[in-house]
């Protein structure tokens, strides 16, 4: 990947409420930056996820300048404080040195610095350590510009000694090489794999979101078969998955960008005890529901013709369904045509309001009950008319599934 590397001059244009974020800030007699990945995704001409800007002003003094606005709290011991403007939060964080480290994951204290140096140098990488204003220009004390340049992802001193101060790093090096297409810089790797058994101490919350945004960067397939024995210290079912398949899959995989049922499916359909890893993984109940079924369906034949359709969107639901069908296309289970095809069947499926529910039917259960049937047979009815009318058998009109009631009433008599 060639990136253009942006000039980053005094006047680049910053985005009207970062301005009016930093000018109150400098109103009122403090520095103000805006601080870490949005630095270096604008240097790389990429459209920044969100602004977090950094200030020698104290979380207290943050919020007496922005009293008149929305702010919210929770993050204030780590000097955080969020604030809104027009629904767009943005962090303000106060300059930070981060104390002794302790279990290899956290700051045993917190302390506040007046010096930008400080809290440039807390950080992971000489790419995230990059603050900009107006005023100054690029702020970069780590030759984070050099690297970026380069495309190295590169820990800031000394690597074996960040990763022992927050494993988490560990991730997040590989997670940035996913995202940007970047090497990692050789230290920095090999204490990658020096230091790589401190990731048992970290929480798997933490591990799975830099898992995830790993999963979606667009050099994963390229990044990640570097690293699989990193990813056996969390998920140690990869080492019985052979190297092939695991870089097969993720090829696959970086096909789809967005959804996080999709991702996990094709990542850990290798995996035979898939469940025990999403269980592991804590994801919440519908994604474990979504996976386990795309995986228990990654080879399902799906027809193409609409009657066949029918029957499936009725079993799975029409996103499932949907969902299903991109999954095979990515798996090349099916091909492209084929796909086109189902895509363009499902068109016809709603524009013609073609019934494949129980609620697209012309009557209900209390129709079925007006004719004499009780309890579950009520349901088994119903599902028999919504049968026959998906195979076509009888009309979707109240007067026709009438007509077949009373036959089969008449019948059983
Ligand atoms: P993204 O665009 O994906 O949000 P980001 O660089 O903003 O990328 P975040 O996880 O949002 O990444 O973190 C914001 C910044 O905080 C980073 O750029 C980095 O400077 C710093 N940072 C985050 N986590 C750590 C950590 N574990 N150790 C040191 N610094 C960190
Ligand atoms: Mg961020």
């Amino acid at each position: 990947m060639i990136y253009f590397i942006y000039n980053l001059s005094m006047n680049y244009p910053l985005n009207e409420k970062v301005t009016y974020i930093i000018k109150t800030l400098n109103n009122h007699g403090f520095e103000a930056n805006i601080v870490g990945g949005c630095v270096r995704d604008i240097l790389l001409s990429r459209e920044p996820s969100d602004y977090d800007i950094n200030t020698n002003a104290t979380p207290e003094q943050v919020l007496e300048v922005f009293k008149d606005h929305k702010t919210f709290k929770t993050g204030l011991k780590h000097g955080t404080v969020f604030l809104v403007l027009d629904n767009e939060s943005f962090e303000i964080t106060t300059y930070r040195i981060d104390g002794n480290y302790i279990d290899y994951r956290r700051p045993e204290t917190v302390k506040f610095s007046l010096n930008l140096k400080d809290d440039l140098n807390r950080r992971d990488f000489t790419i995230n350590a990059l603050a900009y204003n107006n005023k100054d220009g690029l702020l970069d004390f780590n030759n984070g510009q050099e690297d970026l340049k380069n495309q190295l992802i590169r820990c800031i001193g000394n690597p074996y000694n960040r990763f022992e101060e927050d494993a988490l790093r560990i991730l997040r090096a590989i997670r940035f090489a996913s995202a940007l297409g970047f090497e990692i810089e050789k230290e920095t790797q090999k204490a990658i794999f020096s230091k790589k058994h401190l990731l048992s101490n970290i929480s798997i919350e933490r591990i799975y979101i830099e898992l995830l945004k790993t999963l979606m960067g667009e050099y994963v397939s390229n990044v990640l078969p570097l690293y699989k024995e990193i990813l056996e210290i969390f998920i140690p079912e990869f080492k019985y998955v052979a190297k092939y398949k695991f870089i097969e899959n993720l090829n696959y995989l970086s096909k789809e960008k967005k959804d996080t049922s999709i991702i996990l499916a094709i990542f850990l359909q290798p995996v035979e005890e898939h469940t025990d890893v999403l269980k592991r993984l804590k994801v919440d109940n519908r994604t474990y529901r979504e996976v386990s079924f795309l995986i228990e369906h990654y080879y399902y034949l799906i027809e193409a013709n609409n009657v066949d359709m029918r029957f499936s969107l009725n079993k799975m639901g029409k996103e499932m369904f949907i969902k299903l069908l991109k999954l095979q296309f990515y798996n090349e289970h099916i091909d492209q045509s084929y796909y086109k095809l189902c895509l363009s069947t499902l068109d016809y499926i709603k524009e013609n309001k073609l019934p494949y529910r129980l609620k697209d039917l012309a009557i209900n259960g209390n129709d079925i009950k007006n004719f004499g049937f009780k309890d579950q047979e009520i349901s088994q009815q119903l599902n028999k008319v919504l049968s026959l009318v998906i195979k076509n058998k009888i009309i979707n009109t109240k007067k026709e599934i009438y007509n077949y009631l009373t036959k089969i009433i008449l019948k059983s008599n």
